[in-house]
C-alpha cells in the first residue's frame, strides 16, 4: 500500500538539535544501549537527546519497578559525562504513564525526584477499553465522540496536571482504534481533542510531535498536523519533538518529517528544559516555511 508520507518521514534524521524521546534498554521494551544512541546521535548529527526511559505506576505493568531511579540517573549521567566532550549533550528524562487513579503517586514520585526533562503519557490503565483484543468490539456500534471518551478523559487530565514539560504521542488513540475509525475521520472533529490543548495551553505544558506515528498503519506522527494546527490556533505557543525511538534503527526515525510538521503550523522554536532551564531550541532554517510574500507569517 502506498501512503503519501511527507519528507523526512521514512528516514533517519540528521543535522537536527534535538530528539527529546528516547528508549535504551533500561526500558522493557527496549533493547538499545544509551551508548549506541550516542554513537549515533554523533554519526547523524543530532546534538542534543534527552532518553526519556518508562516510568509506570501500576504494578502489572512490565516498567513498574524495572529499574530504580537511581539506576537510571547514574547510566544517563555518567554516559552524559562521556559524551559531552564529543558534542553530544544527553539529559536525564523520563515518560511518565498518567492515569487520574495514580495521579498522587506519581506527583509524590516527582516530588522526590529531579529529572532534567518529564513527558507525561496515556498508554494503558486498568480497564481500558483500548487493548488489541477488545478495542474494536468495544468501539463498534460507539459514536467517535464515544468511542475517544475515556482516553480524551486522561489526557486532558494529564494536560491540566500541570506535572510534565510535555504531553507525549497526545492522540496515539488513533493506533487503538484504527480498525474502527479512519485518521481521516479524527482529524475532520478535531474539535473533540479542544479540551485537552487547552489544558496544554492553560497549564503551560508543551504539546510533543512524536515520529513513532510515520512506522504505523497510520502514517501520521502523534498528534497529526491538525492538531498540531489547532493548538497553536488555541494559543498553544511550546512545542517539542521526539521519535520515541525503542531500537538503534528507529533513532530520529521521521524526526526531520515531525519537525516540519511544527514549522508547517508556524512554530520556530522547541521549548525544551535542561534541569533549571527552560529553552528554546531553534527549529532549522532549512525546514521552516517559507515567509508569506508580505512577511506575515
Ligand atoms: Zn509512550
Ligand atoms: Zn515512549
Amino acid at each position: 500500500m502506498s501512503r503519501e508520507l511527507p519528507q523526512g518521514a521514512e528516514e533517519n534524521g540528521r543535522n537536527l538539535p534535538l530528539d527529546a524521546h528516547l528508549h535504551t534498554d533500561l526500558s522493557p521494551d527496549s533493547d538499545v544501549p544509551i551508548d549506541v544512541y550516542a554513537a549515533l546521535a554523533l554519526e547523524n548529527g543530532i546534538s542534543e537527546l534527552a532518553i526519556t526511559d518508562h516510568v509506570d505506576f501500576d504494578k502489572r505493568d512490565p516498567a513498574y519497578d524495572y529499574t530504580s531511579f537511581e539506576q537510571r540517573e547514574r547510566t544517563v549521567r555518567d554516559a552524559a559525562e562521556r559524551w559531552a566532550p564529543r558534542g553530544v549533550l544527553i539529559r536525564f528524562g523520563a515518560e511518565l504513564t498518567f492515569n487520574r487513579s495514580w495521579e498522587g503517586d506519581l506527583r509524590a514520585h516527582l516530588g522526590r525526584h529531579r529529572y532534567d526533562f518529564t513527558i507525561g503519557s496515556v498508554h494503558d490503565w486498568p480497564d481500558s477499553p483500548y487493548v488489541p483484543t477488545r478495542a474494536r468490539t468495544w468501539a463498534s456500534g460507539r459514536s467517535l465522540g464515544d468511542a475517544l471518551a475515556p482516553y480524551l478523559a486522561e489526557i486532558t487530565a494529564a494536560a491540566g496536571s500541570g506535572l510534565f514539560d510535555t504531553i507525549g504521542h497526545l492522540d496515539v488513540v488513533r493506533r487503538y482504534l484504527h480498525a474502527s475509525f479512519t485518521a481521516g475521520e479524527i482529524f475532520g472533529a478535531v474539535e473533540l481533542f479542544d479540551p485537552a490543548l487547552r489544558a496544554l495551553v492553560e497549564s503551560g505544558t508543551a504539546l510533543e510531535v512524536n515520529t513513532s506515528g510515520y512506522r504505523h498503519p497510520s502514517g501520521e506522527a502523534y498528534p497529526g498536523p491538525p492538531l498540531v494546527a489547532r493548538y497553536r490556533e488555541l494559543g498553544g505557543r511550546r512545542v517539542t519533538a521526539g521519535s520515541d525511538s525503542h531500537r538503534a534503527h528507529h533513532f530520529a526515525w521521521g524526526l526531520e518529517a515531525g519537525y516540519r510538521v511544527l514549522a508547517e503550523a508556524g512554530f520556530t522554536a522547541l521549548t525544551f528544559r535542561r534541569g533549571a532551564d527552560r529553552t528554546a531550541i531553534g527549529i532549522p532554517d532549512r525546514l521552516r516555511r517559507p515567509r508569506d510574500a508580505d512577511g506575515s507569517t
